[in-house]
């Protein structure tokens, strides 16, 4: 029988370090990692999912905050809003609750968003970040898929994996994230012909169609290892909401025959609002940093510095004077951390968002 893959536990371990590093962030450079969630009409599921989030940023002691826009809003008035958020020091993560009302075109929408503050890794940035093995923030269920293999130990190196599904969410990005790991990596969709064939000769199979116990006994290896993604309420009357998760993995089937499962409620699931916060906190981190020394040397940014009361210093942007150096590490809040960039950045002016 297989082993189950704990995706409750381990997003509690990775909540409890992301609210540490959190606090720390706070204690040593002022800094509150803050997520905006914005939600276009009255979706009821969608509430729940923007409710769950916004409570998962707040127990990891970040700022929440949550727009509630009326469904007959504007596509101009929502870039206005992701505009405002996008310069707001406060905010270092939005994500617009998708679907949006048909009147909106969600690609437009998400375009505006400062990539750096997009969370949910569909930027066209990001997405050509993963695509090329750059860093940037990436789609939260994959980043979950990913992580839950980590965190139990299963080696992605050079094993054979099969996704069956390939939307832009959940199978394309896995699939370029297991091959930025280095696994060999095959796709599976509608037009895949022998997907029983195809799935059997994963190493690790993963089951994002949205079909219901679709994945049955005889499509899986023995001792392959299951990352169940789908989620699906089928009715049940002996439970007392009347209805029970499935995934698209038949558990019953499976389970005996594969070496490790991430099952359905319990695995993928809690992973995907973690990532999130993942995204969020590394986006507050990030926001405050400077692009690279590199860069800064290129546009001739120098550094002064002066053991003002505040101990900031005062920066000037001085080709004429070359090789200006700041005697300490120290002597500048955003110079605390390496030399290196102390020696190119322009603290007190960054960051301008
Ligand atoms: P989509 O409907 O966008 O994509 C489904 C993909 O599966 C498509 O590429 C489709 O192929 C393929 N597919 C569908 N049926 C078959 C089949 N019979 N054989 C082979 N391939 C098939 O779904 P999502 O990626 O958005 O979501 C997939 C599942 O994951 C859903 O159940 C969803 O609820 C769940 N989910 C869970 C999340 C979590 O947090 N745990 C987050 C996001 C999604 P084609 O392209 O040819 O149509």
């Amino acid at each position: 029988m297989a082993e189950v893959i704990d995706g409750n536990r381990i997003a509690r371990e990775v909540r409890a370090e992301i609210r540490a590093q959190a606090i720390e962030l706070k204690a040593k450079r002022g800094i509150t990692p803050g997520l905006a969630v914005i939600l276009v009409g009255e979706d009821p599921a969608s509430k729940i999912y923007v409710g769950r989030k916004e409570k998962a940023a707040a127990e990891a002691g970040f700022l929440s905050r949550e727009f509630l826009l009326p469904a007959e809003t504007t596509e101009d008035r929502l870039r206005e809003i992701v505009a405002g958020l996008n310069s707001s020091p406060e905010i270092h993560g939005i994500l617009v609750q998708l679907p949006l009302p048909k009147h909106i075109n969600p690609d437009v929408v998400i375009e505006t968003i400062d990539p750096r503050k997009d969370v949910d890794g569909f930027h066209p940035v990001n997405i050509g970040g993963l695509f090329t093995g750059r860093p940037g923030h990436r789609a939260c269920t994959p980043l979950g898929v990913i992580e839950l293999l980590d965190r139990s130990g299963i080696a992605i190196e050079g094993r054979e994996a099969v996704i069956v599904g390939r939307s832009n969410i959940v199978g394309k990005p896995l699939a370029l994230m297991l091959l930025n790991r280095h696994a060999t990596v095959t796709i599976c969709h509608t037009r895949t012909r022998d997907l029983a064939a195809v799935a059997r000769r994963a190493d690790i199979l993963v089951a994002a169609a949205g079909k219901a116990e679709m994945v049955r006994g005889d499509m899986v290896k023995e001792g392959a290892v299951i990352v169940d993604v789908g989620i699906h309420r089928i009715p049940d009357a002996s439970k007392k909401s009347g209805f029970r998760l499935v995934g698209d993995v038949k558990f019953d089937e499976v389970a005996p025959k594969c070496s490790w499962i991430a099952p359905v409620p319990g695995g993928v699931g809690p992973m995907t609002i973690t990532s999130l916060l993942l995204n969020t906190l590394k986006a507050s981190r990030h926001a405050f940093s400077p692009p690279s020394p590199l860069t800064w040397r290129a546009r001739g940014w120098s550094c002064v510095a002066t053991r003002g009361p505040m101990r900031a210093c005062k920066t000037i942007r001085l080709p004429s004077l070359p090789g200006q150096r700041i005697s300490t590490p120290s002597s500048c809040r955003w110079c605390w951390r390496s030399r290196w960039w102390t020696r190119w950045m322009r603290p007190c002016g960054w960051p301008t968002m």
